[in-house]
C-alpha cells in the first residue's frame, strides 16, 4: 500500500458543488501568522505573514480535464457532447462516461423488483418494494453537469414541519416518534442563500415570485434582486398562465388558488444593474470562530461567468433545451465553474494563475476512513483505490494521513453514507460505524416523486425550445394540507412529451406503424401533434422515513472490491395520497385549458402504485436527500447544522444528505446554502489546527 506522505490541512472527498464550493472558499482565505487569524485574500496584500491552506481533493471520476487548463477542459467536454449526440437514450448519465471503477446510478438500470430478490442490474442493489428512480453522475464536476438547474428556495415552514403540522417520524429500534424539524431556521440560512445565487449565477426576479407562506414577498426575499434578469418564459408558459389565471382548484383540503410563478434558475441571462457590482465571500471574524459575509467591495460590474474554457462562450442561455443532460455552451453552471475559482487565482498582474496549494487526484475511489479512538475518534487516515485507465481494472491502495487535517465527505447522499458505513472501529471491545453514534447514517433516503401528466393542447404551444422549464406552479408547495398529505410543486415543463412517451420518436414511429402514414401526411401529423404536446410535471415531497436507507453489504461489491449502494425504499400513503390529490389537480386544470389527457399509467412502469383503487407512476427527480441529516442532538442525527459529524472532531460531511426534510425545492440551491455556511465552522477548526 502507498501512503501519501505529503500532509494537506484539508481533503476533500468530491467535486461535485458541495466539494467544490468548500474548495472554492476556503482556497480563498489565508492563515494570517500575525493575527492567528483566517482572513480573505484579498485582505492579506503581499504580507510575507501569511500561510496558504493546503487543500487535496479526491475524484472518482477521470483524470481528463479535470484540471481545468482551456485546451484539455474544452476538448473533454466537447467528447462528453459528442457522446451525447450518439446514444440512442438521451438520459441524464448519456453523455459521460460509464465507467466500471467508479459506476453511477443509471436510470437505464432500473428494473422491477420482485421480492424477496433485490435488483442488482446496476450500480445500485435495490430491494425495494419500491425501485429509487433517481441517478447521479461521478465524474468532475459531478452530478450538476447534468442537473437542469432550477433553484427556488426552500420555504419558512419546510424547515419546521413538527412545529407547524405535527410531523413526526419513527425512531429506529424504538416504539417513540422523532421531530422532523431542522436545527436552523429559513431566516437563519438567508444569507447564505443569497451567497449560494451569487456563486451558481442565478437569474429570475424576485418582485414575479409567489408562494402560499404567511410572508410577504419583501420578507421572504428582504431588499434583494438576483444576479442576473428573469429567463424569459416560454410560449406555452403564457398559453397556460392565460388560461389558468385567477382561477383555483378544488382538494379534498379545500380549495387552492392557482400561482404560476417564473422559476428562478442557475443559467446565464442578461446580469441585472441592480445587483451592481460583482462580490466577494468573506469570513469576518466574530467574538469566536467567523461568519461569512457577501461582501459588495468589489469593482468590477457582476458578470455572467461562461464556459470553463472561454468566458465569452456561455455568458447567455441559447435555448438549445438539452440542459438534462448537457448544456453545450455551459450557460448552465455547473461545478465545473466553482473548482476553476479554487484551482485558478488571479496574480497581481490581474492574471489567472494554478494556485499550487490546490491538488486534485482523480481516479480515486475513496472507500473506507481510519478513526484513532486514543486520539478523540479524530479520523487518522482517509483510504483509497486508484485505478490507472478508464480500460484497466487494476488498481493501487493509497491512503493519506489525516491526522492533522480536516476530512470533509462531498461525495454524494449515495456515497458519503456508503464510506461512512464501510469505516469500523473498535472502542473498548465494542465494534463502532464513523458517525454513526446516532443510528442515522444512511436512513432517511428521499427523492421528490415526479408524477407527470401529458396531453394535447387545443392549438399549438410550440414545446421543444427553451430551458426544460421556465415556470411553476406553486401554490401547492404549503398549507395544512400537510398534516394529511404531501405538497408539491408543479414545473411546466419545455420539453413535450419526450419523458413520459419518448416523443418526437415514439410520434414517428405511432404514425407510421398505426396510422400508415408517409410524406406530407406524415410530416402534417406530426407538426399538429409536436406543436401541441404539453407535460405538467409533480414533484411530491418524501418524508423522512428511517426505513428508505443505503447500506452495504459484503456480497455486493465493484469491481474494485468496494461495496455497493444497497438500497431499501418505500412509499407511505403520506405520499401516495399526495398523487391522487396532485392528479385530480391535473384533471381540473387540463379540464380547463381543454387539454386533451393522453396520460397513462401501467403495470409496466416501473415505479408504479395502487392507491385507492387507482394507478399512479412517477419518476425520480434526481434529488438523492437525506441520508446523513443534520440535527441540533447527537442522538437523532449524523451533524450538527454546519455539517460536522457530532462523533468526529475533523470530520465534515456535506450535501444533499445533510437535509433533514425535503420540501418542494430542487434541493441544490439549499444544499450549496448550508454547505457554505459549514465554511464558518471549519475556518474556525482551521485556526486552531494552523496555530499549532
Ligand atoms: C437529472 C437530474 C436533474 C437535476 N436537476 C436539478 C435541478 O434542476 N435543481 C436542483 O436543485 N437539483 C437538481 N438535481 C440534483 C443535483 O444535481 C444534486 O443535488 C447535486 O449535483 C448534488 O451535488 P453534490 O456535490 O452533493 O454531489 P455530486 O454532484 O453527485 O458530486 C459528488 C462528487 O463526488 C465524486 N465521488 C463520488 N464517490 C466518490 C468516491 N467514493 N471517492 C471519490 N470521489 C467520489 C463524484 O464523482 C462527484 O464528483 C438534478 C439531478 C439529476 C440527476
Ligand atoms: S437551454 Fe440550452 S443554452 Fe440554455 S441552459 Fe439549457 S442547454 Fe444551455
Amino acid at each position: 500500500m502507498s501512503q501519501t506522505t505529503n500532509k494537506k490541512d484539508v481533503i476533500i472527498v468530491g467535486t461535485g458543488i458541495a466539494g467544490s464550493l468548500i474548495a472554492k472558499l476556503l482556497s480563498d482565505h489565508v492563515f494570517d501568522v500575525t493575527k492567528g487569524k483566517m482572513i480573505h485574500r484579498a485582505d492579506a496584500g503581499k504580507s510575507d505573514h501569511i500561510k496558504e491552506i493546503s487543500i487535496l481533493m479526491y475524484e472518482a471520476g477521470l483524470e481528463a480535464g479535470i484540471e481545468l487548463d482551456s485546451v484539455s477542459s474544452m476538448t473533454t467536454y466537447n467528447e462528453y457532447i459528442r457522446t451525447f449526440y450518439r446514444e440512442e437514450a438521451k438520459v441524464p448519465n448519456s453523455p459521460y462516461p460509464n465507467l466500471k471503477q467508479a459506476p453511477s446510478p443509471n436510470v437505464l438500470d432500473m428494473e422491477h423488483i420482485i421480492q424477496p430478490y433485490p435488483d442488482k442490474k446496476g450500480y445500485l442493489v435495490q430491494f425495494g418494494p419500491m425501485p429509487f428512480a433517481s441517478d447521479a453522475i461521478r465524474v468532475g464536476g459531478g452530478t450538476t453537469l447534468h442537473w437542469l438547474g432550477t433553484t427556488p428556495r426552500m420555504l419558512p415552514n419546510d424547515f419546521k414541519l413538527t412545529e407547524k403540522y405535527g410531523i413526526t417520524i419513527p425512531k429506529p429500534g424504538s416504539a417513540e416518534q422523532a421531530p422532523v424539524n431542522w436545527p436552523i431556521s429559513y431566516e437563519e440560512l438567508r444569507p447564505y442563500y443569497e451567497m449560494a445565487e451569487f456563486e451558481i449565477g442565478v437569474s429570475g426576479d424576485v418582485s414575479r415570485q409567489e408562494y402560499p407562506i404567511d410572508e410577504k414577498t419583501e420578507e421572504y426575499y428582504g431588499n434583494y434582486v438576483f444576479p442576473m434578469e428573469e429567463i424569459p418564459q416560454s410560449y406555452m408558459d403564457h398559453k397556460i398562465i392565460e388560461g389558468l389565471k385567477g382561477t383555483s382548484v378544488k382538494l379534498n383540503s379545500g380549495e387552492i388558488p392557482l400561482m404560476m410563478v417564473p422559476s428562478p434558475q442557475g443559467r446565464n441571462s442578461i446580469p441585472n444593474p441592480k445587483y451592481g457590482k460583482t462580490k466577494i465571500i468573506k469570513a469576518e471574524p466574530k467574538d469566536s470562530g467567523y461568519q461569512l459575509v457577501l461582501d459588495s467591495s468589489e469593482k468590477e460590474e457582476y458578470k455572467a461567468l461562461g464556459s470553463v474554457w472561454n468566458p465569452y462562450m456561455g455568458e447567455r442561455c441559447e435555448g438549445n433545451a438539452s440542459c438534462v443532460p448537457i448544456c453545450p455552451v455551459q450557460a448552465k453552471y455547473n461545478a465545473l465553474k466553482t473548482l476553476k475559482k479554487a484551482l485558478y487565482k488571479l496574480n497581481d498582474n490581474e492574471n489567472l494563475k494554478r494556485n499550487p496549494y490546490m491538488q486534485i487526484q482523480a481516479q480515486s475511489v475513496v472507500y473506507r476512513l481510519s478513526i484513532d479512538p486514543n486520539d478523540k475518534d479524530k479520523i487518522s487516515r482517509v483510504h483509497l483505490r486508484r485505478y490507472a485507465s478508464k480500460e484497466k481494472t487494476d488498481f493501487v491502495e493509497e491512503s493519506v494521513d489525516t491526522s492533522d487535517a480536516i476530512v470533509i465527505l462531498a461525495a454524494n447522499a449515495f456515497e458519503n453514507p456508503k464510506i461512512l458505513l464501510n469505516s469500523k472501529y473498535t472502542v473498548n471491545n465494542v465494534e463502532k460505524t464513523a458517525a454513526n453514534s446516532s443510528d442515522q447514517v444512511g436512513r432517511n433516503l428521499m427523492d421528490h416523486m415526479v408524477m407527470l401528466t401529458w396531453g394535447l393542447f387545443p392549438e399549438p404551444v410550440y414545446p421543444y425550445r427553451g430551458p426544460g422549464s421556465t415556470t411553476n406552479i406553486s401554490s401547492f408547495r404549503d398549507g395544512n394540507f400537510r398534516g394529511e398529505f404531501s405538497a408539491w410543486i408543479s414545473p411546466l415543463d419545455n420539453w413535450g412529451w419526450g419523458w413520459p412517451a419518448f416523443s418526437p420518436g415514439s410520434d414517428v414511429t405511432y404514425f407510421i406503424t398505426e396510422e400508415n402514414l408517409f410524406g406530407t401526411e406524415l410530416r402534417k401529423e406530426l407538426i399538429n401533434r409536436l406543436s401541441k404536446q404539453v407535460l405538467f410535471h409533480f414533484e411530491i415531497e418524501q418524508l423522512p422515513n428511517p426505513n428508505n436507507r443505503v447500506t452495504i453489504n459484503d456480497q455486493y461489491l465493484d469491481v474494485l472490491g468496494i461495496p455497493r449502494p444497497v438500497i431499501h425504499y418505500e412509499l407511505t400513503e403520506y405520499e401516495m395520497k399526495a398523487m391522487e390529490q396532485a392528479k385530480d389537480a391535473s384533471d381540473q386544470m387540463f379540464e380547463r385549458l381543454n387539454i386533451k389527457d393522453f396520460t397513462k399509467y401501467t403495470a409496466e412502469d416501473k415505479n408504479s402504485v395502487i392507491y385507492n383503487g387507482k394507478r399512479y407512476s412517477y419518476n425520480g427527480a434526481g434529488h438523492i436527500v437525506g441520508t446523513h441529516r443534520m440535527g441540533s442532538k447527537a442522538e437523532d442525527s449524523v451533524t450538527n447544522s454546519y455539517c460536522k459529524t457530532w462523533d468526529h472532531p475533523n470530520l465534515y460531511v456535506v450535501g444533499a444528505g445533510n437535509m433533514t426534510t425535503l420540501g418542494t425545492s430542487n434541493p441544490t440551491l439549499t444544499l450549496s446554502a448550508f454547505t457554505i455556511r459549514s465554511v464558518e465552522s471549519i475556518l474556525a477548526d482551521l485556526e486552531i489546527q494552523l496555530k499549532k
